[in-house]
């Protein structure tokens, strides 16, 4: 096979090694015809991924290049799956005129990488696709996040490295498509499994380049105004991004541009445990939903989006909650309000990506009615909600839910009502719309009407009933005799192709109506091209006002569902304050309940103030000590989100952040060990957390033997009792009843239990959790409940006896004290161990042996 370069020397491949040289990191499809074609390694790399056949063009002597080919139609599923496989894609099309024995001009028109998609059918609706880039120097990141189609850009900095624990979150929040890096740069492990990392020369990333580049996207003479000295790392990134949608041609609208310098005060921060353990975003089980799903009745995709942001990044600031909780409380009031407004919405189309793709040229004539229908959805959303009496939010959604005036009209005007998907065959723009375009209609039809008359006509001419007038796309028109009237074709046919029982023939006049047929065709279907990118343009130059509209829909959308859950689900309206409190009545885990099924789920109260800092939470596994974590969490989370709760009644004062520390995460592909995770997510929250912060802990130390394990896990305790940094509330769910000794020296810390009832060899779970200590661990009935033999329970029951007997651990909460430390550092040895060490069995018969063991085993079973 050859290469590329070895390959013979025709004028495309000419052309297509120069477009190659200027994208040597991308798989370059040339259009050629009805097909997109790559050649050489190319080819190689794409046919798998594709799952096309890898073919080879002939070079006589020399050889073959590799080729493969896929159908113009189809290329969005095909660009997709080249994507996916972490491929750059760039789109080597035809823009000239196909003129037969004329190479046609071509360009590059789009370089596709992962996170510079604007195409329908390349985006989940969703989710938003972001560019990320990040410049590392000297302890601190700057970060650029883009999105192409809403382009919005994000500015910010932290302190800390590339793998260090804050880019980690910030990594997780933005959920980036592609990330872009200097080229150079070392790349932390955990990066490959977060995107698709593109390295970029060191040059784009240069500050006074980033600062001419922002100038021009913004269109400001100075930055000044902009507030991005302030990130000076993350303005380089921001250059870079830039950069990378030139090459990628992202045309970026000043009209759309928003540069947000990000503080990083204002949201709560959540790290990918929380993320997992809450079930935010996905389930951890086979059954059941995420929370986004729980959450998500929304009607548009901006607001379906715009849920899914605000989850990833809950507030801190009451009184933006409390606008949130407003809307909700308006929304369930209002009943009618609530419907009229779901029922606008669900008119409404991706507006956000419709405006992005007339800013892009390249929406389809359906992507404008849809814009069209959007507008009307618009006004009638917009009227709606300003007839609802609401809080802040809702009634500025209100005021910018507007379609910018007179667009609806023109569009409706100018467009049909069924509209083609493309503008290659005419059809999109109405009667009447447009002079010009009526002119090229009307003369073509004047002709086409010709040419249908004239089968009549040359059958009378020429006597020949069977005659008949047709037309292909090779030949054009044509006059059809079956062979058996040869003999009575007239002089002025001219013969043009020959079938097996018939001729075609044509007439100069036959001819000449052709051509204007096919000319006004042409010239019209030009022409509606046109008109259509007008109408496109007229869009783009309203894309701020539409932009802007979209996000208010999205904020109406978000609030309605929301206020549409808490509704079925019997949620209540949380109180957030500044205190660092937080009282619980009567909460519920919003996911387990759902799964449950109505009237299943044991309701349970916490409280934390001032006093009682720190709940140590005992009770056998299964009771249900976890999901009561998990729901304190989640009832938090949802109100810092701005959303109504799982409870009877929420007092909570606002967290700075929720840790959690849940479960046993194996990390088997980084070589640490369960216990290792689990101690290093504990080190990582002792180190982090605030006065405000909320901790939860589920079976700290489990990971190791149990005297390590109630050792490390009341050490970890006492420094949260005592650590003045710390002293945040903390939920401690563990099965070592030893611990409710603590209560007992440490003033702040509160014990509850989760109630069971015993009844013999039988337990029940009650799942209620009631304030004081469990005095043991009830191991052994859950191993029963769980189907281990009789057998091996009896005799588990027998040891537990014994040790119970022999090595008593510090008892329950009531009679409690400083015991427990004691029995862990000064175990007493078993005397039945104890006297078998000692035992002499070189100087015993094997009677006497075989007696010992048997008084011994007797001391043993009792
Ligand atoms: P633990 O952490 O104590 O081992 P879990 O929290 O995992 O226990 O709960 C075990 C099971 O008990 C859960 O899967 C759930 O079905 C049920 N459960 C837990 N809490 C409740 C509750 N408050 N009401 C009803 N069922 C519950």
């Amino acid at each position: 096979m050859l290469d590329l370069d070895t390959a013979g020397d025709t004028p495309i491949l000419r052309e297509y090694r120069a477009i190659k040289a200027e994208h040597p990191d991308a798989i370059v499809l040339a259009r050629l015809g009805d097909f997109f074609e790559m050649f050489g390694a190319d080819a190689e790399t794409a046919a798998p991924i594709l799952g096309v056949q890898l073919t080879g063009r002939g070079f006589g002597a020399a050889g073959r290049l590799p080729m493969c080919g896929v159908p113009h139609q189809a290329i969005a599923q095909h660009i997709r799956k080249l994507l996916d496989a972490g491929q750059r894609v760039a789109i080597w099309d035809q823009v000239g005129e196909v003129v037969s024995g004329r190479l046609v001009r071509r360009e590059v028109t789009r370089v596709l990488s992962p996170g510079m998609v604007v195409e329908a059918e390349l985006l989940d609706p969703s989710a938003v696709s972001r560019c990320v880039a990040l410049v590392a120097s000297h302890g601190r990141v700057g970060v650029a996040a883009f999105d192409p189609n809403t382009q919005h850009l994000e500015l910010f900095e932290v302190a800390g490295d590339l793998d260090g624990a804050v880019v980690a979150d910030e990594l997780a929040r933005l959920d980036p498509s592609e990330m872009l890096v200097e080229d150079g740069t070392a790349i932390p492990a955990g990066f490959a499994a977060i995107a698709p990392l593109t390295p970029l020369a060191g040059a784009v990333f240069d500050t006074t380049r980033a600062e001419e580049r922002v100038r021009r996207a913004t269109g400001a003479v100075s930055l000044d105004g902009l507030g991005v000295s302030a990130v000076p790392l993350a303005l380089r990134a921001a250059g870079a991004v830039l950069a990378y949608c030139e090459r990628a041609h992202i045309v970026i609208s000043q009209e759309l541009l928003r540069i947000a310098v990000r503080t990083s005060d204002s949201a709560m921060r959540l790290d990918a445990h929380t993320r997992a353990n809450l079930e935010l975003f996905s389930r951890l089980g086979e059954r059941g939903s995420s929370l986004l799903q729980l959450l998500d009745a929304t009607r548009t995709p901006m607001g379906t989006r715009l849920l899914r942001a605000r989850l990833a990044e809950p507030l801190r600031q009451v009184e933006a909650i409390t606008h949130r909780l407003d809307s909700i409380a308006a929304l369930l009031d209002d009943r009618d309000g609530r419907r009229h407004l779901r029922e606008s919405l669900s008119g409404m189309r991706d507006l956000e990506r419709l405006v992005a793709r007339c800013v892009q040229g390249i929406a389809t004539p359906r992507d404008l009615g849809a814009v069209r229908e959007t507008c009307a959805a618009l006004e009638t959303t917009g009227s709606v909600a300003r007839a609802i009496r609401a809080g802040a939010e809702i009634t500025d959604a209100a005021a910018r839910c507007r379609a910018p005036d007179g667009l609806r009209e023109r569009l409706a005007a100018l467009l049909c009502d069924d509209l083609p998907a493309t503008a290659s065959e005419g059809g999109a723009i109405r009667p009447g719309a447009d002079a010009d375009l009526d002119n090229l209609r009307a003369a073509g039809s004047t002709a086409r009407t010709y040419l249908a008359a004239l089968e009549a006509s040359e059958r009378e001419r020429t006597g020949i009933r069977s005659l008949r007038v047709g037309y292909n796309r090779v030949f054009g028109y044509f006059i059809e005799v079956p062979n058996a009237h040869r003999d009575r074709v007239p002089e002025d046919y001219a013969r043009k192709q020959t079938l097996a029982g018939a001729e075609r023939f044509v007439t100069p006049d036959l001819k000449e109506h052709e051509a204007i047929v096919l000319h006004a065709r042409e010239r019209a279907i030009a022409r509606e091209q046109e008109l259509l990118a007008g109408a496109a343009a007229d869009i783009a130059i309203r894309a701020g006002a539409l932009a802007d509209a979209a996000a208010a829909a999205g904020t109406l959308d978000v609030a309605q569902s929301l206020a549409v859950v808490a509704e079925e689900q019997h949620w209540v309206r949380p109180t957030v304050d500044p205190s660092s409190n937080l009282a619980i009545v009567g909460g519920r885990h919003p996911l387990v309940e759902r799964m449950l099924g109505p009237g299943r789920f044991v309701p349970n109260d916490l409280e934390f103030d001032d006093e009682a800092r720190i709940v140590v939470l005992t009770g056998p596994n299964m009771a249900g000590k976890s999901t009561f974590l998990r729901q304190t969490a989640s009832i938090v989370l949802l109100a810092q989100f701005g959303s109504f709760v799982p409870a009877d009644e929420a007092v909570i004062g606002v967290c700075d952040r929720i840790f959690t520390r849940i479960g046993a995460h194996d990390d088997l592909s980084g070589g640490l060990s369960t216990f290792m995770v689990e101690m290093a997510e504990t080190a990582a929250i002792l180190r982090q957390a605030t006065e405000r912060s909320l901790v939860i802990l589920d079976e700290i130390g489990r990971g190791t033997s149990t005297y390590d394990g109630v050792s490390i896990a009341q050490a970890v305790v006492e420094y949260l009792h005592d650590a003045p940094q710390l002293n945040c509330r903390t939920l401690f769910a563990t099965h070592f009843h030893e611990l409710t000794v603590l209560a007992t020296h440490l003033p702040r810390v509160r014990n509850a239990r989760v109630e069971v009832v015993e009844n013999g060899a039988e337990i029940t779970f009650l799942h209620r959790i009631v304030p004081g200590g469990a005095d043991r661990s009830y191991g052994v009935h859950v191993a029963r409940l769980a189907g281990i033999p009789g057998g091996v329970l009896v005799r588990a029951r027998q040891l537990l006896a014994a040790q119970e007997r022999e090595r008593p651990l510090a008892g329950n909460g009531e009679h409690g004290s400083d015991q427990l430390t004691l029995s862990i550092s000064d175990p007493r040895p078993n005397p039945v161990v104890t006297e078998l060490a000692s035992l002499d069995l070189d100087g015993m018969t094997p009677i006497a042996a075989l007696n010992k063991l048997a008084e011994l085993h007797e001391r043993a079973s009792m």
